[in-house]
């Protein structure tokens, strides 16, 4: 069985690969066939090795998170981690990538500190 649906996204591109996602998902159901998605950057684990430097951070704003649980149950980062209370909570782990900001519709989420010299191009090597 031949692949017929091939995209290439930008995971970092969040609404745009929501909805590449969407129609391969769908050109699936209705062909049939198994689609490809391929993701332009690399794995973290990857990548973290070879940045130096202090990463930026993503802290939860505890007044804005309503403890919707749509960061932790949803969009799965595994730095982000349930409170007692529901809200969000973001530890060491995080690598300050900003995805999760775009996820929240609370806009309880914020990065702290700069990228360093070189973090754009290493996910793309
Ligand atoms: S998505 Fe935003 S509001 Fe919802 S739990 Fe996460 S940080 Fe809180
Ligand atoms: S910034 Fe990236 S690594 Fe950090 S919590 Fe958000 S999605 Fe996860």
């Amino acid at each position: 069985m031949g692949i017929g649906y091939t995209k290439t996204y930008d995971p970092f591109e969040l609404k745009e690969s929501y909805g590449i996602v969407k129609d391969a998902s769908q050109w699936i159901k209705d062909n049939s066939k198994p689609a490809l998605l391929v993701s332009r950057r690399s794995c973290a684990l990857e990548v973290l090795p070879k940045i130096k430097g202090q990463l930026p951070l993503a802290i939860v704003n505890e007044d804005k998170c309503t403890g919707c649980t749509i960061c932790y149950d949803y969009f799965t980062c595994p730095s982000i981690l349930p409170l007692g209370n529901k809200k969000a909570f973001i530890d060491d782990t995080c690598i300050g990538c900003g995805a999760c900001v775009e996820v929240c519709p609370f806009k309880a989420i914020t990065i702290e500190g700069e990228k360093p010299e070189g973090w754009d191009a290493a996910w793309l090597d």
